[in-house]
């Protein structure tokens, strides 16, 4: 059996974030007993994994016995790609030795921004200063890191992006993902008529545009929509998903990708808890065909192969510079991963 991704979602937060809607709970006083049912998992489904990616959620609210307790259950091949998100506001420099102890070899960090008034508006429990002593202490323990910074935030200035970038490549992380800011129905975010009011869609293009060129200029180039890497660095757990490979997600909430069934469990951490096996609903159970695969790989700079229908249909989006086209080969231009959800859906649908 070939490896496949273990990704395994760790649902505490200390503090909810005005934009997130991933599933977490201020609960980490119950970490022992979730620790025992996701390890009762993993022996359940089984499998050997050549990436592991502790995601939330904070798992770095996790003490390292826990995370070395996951990692023992697992059969985890050698050369494994072991990522875990942190934190500033949890990171120390004991704990990240014990972390790396433990096995994990990869950290991302949920830096966001150094500027504090853009840290106090989306409600992160850290500000600048504590963003660069834990990307420091980080830094000094493991040589593979990562960095996740928010684009387009409401009357977000391009300076300040800009500056955020130079303060990361300063430190010499490997690898850095710059989301755009999506309102997400059901946040604080999307009920603060004061916040949205400073969200332009052409500020945010440029802002975008801006970004990918600065990052590319500081030696990351941009190998996916929102994910830049020093050669080498991009994210072996991340492509899997982009590639079409197969994955298990443990954890409330958590997808998963096997044979030809994609499947979910339920955002609810009890009864995750209480179950001998997590329960699973089936979000498809043909996946992984054709039309699936050229969705998920367009998403990279690197495109794919498409056939003639598709390129036909595709000539629309190149004339308008939204994609390029090198014999079978298609591509998103920069302006075009802008909006490439609504030109894969009308390409693929
Ligand atoms: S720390 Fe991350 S997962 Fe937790 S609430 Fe904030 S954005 Fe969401």
């Amino acid at each position: 059996m070939s490896s496949r991704g273990l990704y395994i979602h760790i649902p505490f937060c200390r503090r909810k974030c005005i934009y997130c809607d991933f599933y977490s709970l201020a609960d980490e006083g119950v970490q022992d007993e979730y620790t025992a049912a996701v390890i009762r998992n993993i022996r359940h489904f089984g499998g050997c994994f050549d990436t592991v990616y502790f995601g939330g959620g904070t798992p770095s609210l996790m003490s390292p016995e826990n995370i070395a307790r996951i990692l023992d259950s697992a059969d985890i091949v050698s050369g494994a790609e072991i990522s875990m998100e942190a934190n500033p506001d949890s990171v120390t420099h004991e704990k990240m030795c014990a972390y790396k102890s433990a096995g994990v070899n990869r950290v991302s960090l949920g830096i966001q921004s150094f500027d504090d008034g853009e840290l106090s508006m989306l409600s992160r429990l850290h500000d600048g200063r504590g963003a660069r002593a834990a990307l420091s202490a980080v830094r000094g323990i493991f040589d593979n890191v990562s960095a996740d910074l928010m684009l387009g935030l409401p009357f977000q200035k391009p300076s300040t992006v800009s500056d955020n970038i130079d303060i990361l490549s300063g430190f010499g992380v490997q690898h850095i993902s710059a989301y755009m800011l999506k309102v997400e129905e059901g946040t604080e975010l999307s009920r603060r008529e004061d916040l949205l009011s400073g969200i332009d869609d052409d500020v945010q293009a440029d802002i975008y545009e801006g970004a990918v060129e600065q990052l590319s200029q500081r030696g990351y180039p941009q190998y996916e929509i929102s994910n830049f890497a020093r050669p080498g660095f991009e994210c072996r757990h991340n492509l899997k998903y982009w590639h079409c490979e197969e994955y298990l997600g443990i954890g409330p909430a958590a997808h998963s990708f096997i044979g030809k069934r994609r499947f979910g469990v339920r955002g609810d951490i009890r009864s995750f808890m209480a179950s001998p096996v997590m329960e699973t609903f089936t979000t498809d159970d043909n996946a992984g065909g054709e039309t699936e695969r050229m969705m998920l790989a367009l998403r990279l700079n690197e495109g794919c192969d498409v056939p003639p229908d598709v390129a036909q249909r595709a000539g629309r989006y190149i004339d308008a510079g939204f994609m390029t086209i090198d014999g079978t080969r298609l591509r998103f231009t920069v302006k075009g991963m802008l909006v490439s959800n609504e030109i894969l859906s009308s390409l693929l649908m």
